[in-house]
């Protein structure tokens, strides 16, 4: 099994650390041919407008629409999710580029500005025991999920902050940035 991190911008870097520190070796994928050597990609925070114009600037969204979910496990982090995410609400005429593979639909800087970031501890039963720390930065809110997903976690007002579809994983928090790789475990099994 090779784990790759998508490494177009936003926090690759701490998802290859955290990756190093439970023993993988992650492969930096910025290119079509990169992409082809792995069979886990991780698809980061940052900014989902600048990944999704790197993607189709570099030949990425094809080849990734094609085995997402197949061949390829996915777990997109933050940005990541939007990236997945079958809709985008409240998108501008024209939008962005995204895989949209993923049936859920998410609602982007759904808590409010970089101001408004915060962080609180999750229950989720499936990452393993005891509460995750949660770091949500300008994060979405995943508002709806079809039938074939499940939510995996929530905040404790109800809204769905880890989804997963087969072999995709969405959360809108980073686990990369807590020193905590459990999220990172259990999406090397997926
Ligand atoms: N707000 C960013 C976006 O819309 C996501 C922020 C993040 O990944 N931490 O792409």
């Amino acid at each position: 099994m090779t784990v790759g991190v998508l490494a177009l911008q936003g926090d690759f870097r701490e998802h290859c650390e955290t990756l190093h520190r439970i023993g993988a070796d992650p492969v930096e994928v910025r290119l079509p041919r990169q992409l082809a050597s792995v069979n886990h990609l991780i698809i980061p925070g940052g900014e989902s407008t600048t990944i999704g114009r790197l993607l189709a600037l570099y030949g990425m969204l094809e080849p990734l629409r094609a085995r997402a979910g197949r061949d390829l496990a996915v777990w997109g982090t933050c940005a990541g999710t939007i990236l997945l995410a079958r809709e985008i609400l409240d998108q501008k005429r024209g939008g962005q580029p995204t895989l949209g593979v993923m049936d859920i639909t998410v609602r982007r800087n759904a808590y409010g500005s970089q101001l408004d970031s915060f962080e609180l501890s999750i229950e989720a039963s499936a990452f393993g025991e005891g509460p995750l720390h949660g770091v949500f930065i300008r994060a979405p809110q995943i508002e709806s999920i079809g039938r074939g997903v499940e939510a995996i976690a929530r905040l404790p007002g109800g809204g769905i902050v880890a989804a997963r579809q087969g072999r995709l994983l969405a959360t809108t928090f980073h686990p990369e940035l807590t020193g905590d790789a459990r999220v990172h475990r259990y999406f090397l099994e997926l």
